[in-house]
């Protein structure tokens, strides 16, 4: 993408493409050491999850599968209620597989919650968690995340999968949507 077209759009640059591609092979070594030996199963949270999943898958050094999930928080605007509608659900059983599930964000913390506990119950084997960035000050409930790439503040960020009104997934890093794009 041309990025003099969205300069204006972005009001800092949070993590550039060098530091997020650096923190995406220290988690995927990270997961090959965790889960050697083991049987493996990504589940990306669509479509904000698609770029990490797709960088992590390519940097870990073993057979894995994937599945995807696209869900739906209700909820007003930008704010998350923590009641999910599930809008696609996996192609296959998950008994007794071990499972990472891949989000762009954790910000309330309230759609892993309720997905984590929501993969657990249809009897994974293990339920994991990689975010590629978490809102510490915004969260609502504890979710234990294993693998967080890294803690930002509670600014609105787009890039990297992330989006507003779904623009600007396709940027190589993360940034701080301008306040005039949304005010
Ligand atoms: P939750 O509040 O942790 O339930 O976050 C739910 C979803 O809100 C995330 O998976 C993102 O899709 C979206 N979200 C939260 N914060 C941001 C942000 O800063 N930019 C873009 N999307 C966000
Ligand atoms: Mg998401």
């Amino acid at each position: 993408m041309d990025l003099s077209k969205i300069e204006s759009d972005i009001e800092r640059v949070i993590v550039d493409e060098k530091a997020l591609q650096e923190k995406i092979k220290e988690l995927a070594a990270r997961v090959d050491k965790d889960y050697e030996n083991k049987d493996l199963l990504l589940i990306g949270v669509l479509k904000g999850a698609v770029m990490a999943v797709a960088d992590l898958s390519r940097a870990l050094q073993r057979h894995v599968d994937m599945d995807w999930m696209a869900v739906s928080s209700y909820g007003s605007g930008t704010k998350s209620s923590g009641v999910v509608r599930i809008l696609k659900d996996l192609d296959r059983d998950i008994t007794g597989r071990n499972v990472l599930i891949v989000e762009d964000i954790v910000d309330s913390g309230l759609t892993l919650s309720w997905l984590k506990s929501n993969l657990e119950s249809r009897g994974a084997g293990s339920v994991e968690i990689l975010a590629i960035l978490r809102k510490p000050e915004s969260a609502k409930v504890e979710v234990n995340v294993k693998y967080v790439g890294f803690d930002i503040p509670p600014d609105f960020v787009v890039g990297y999968g992330l989006d507003f009104d779904e623009k600007y997934r396709n940027l190589p890093f993360i940034g701080v949507l301008a306040k005039h794009m949304y005010s």
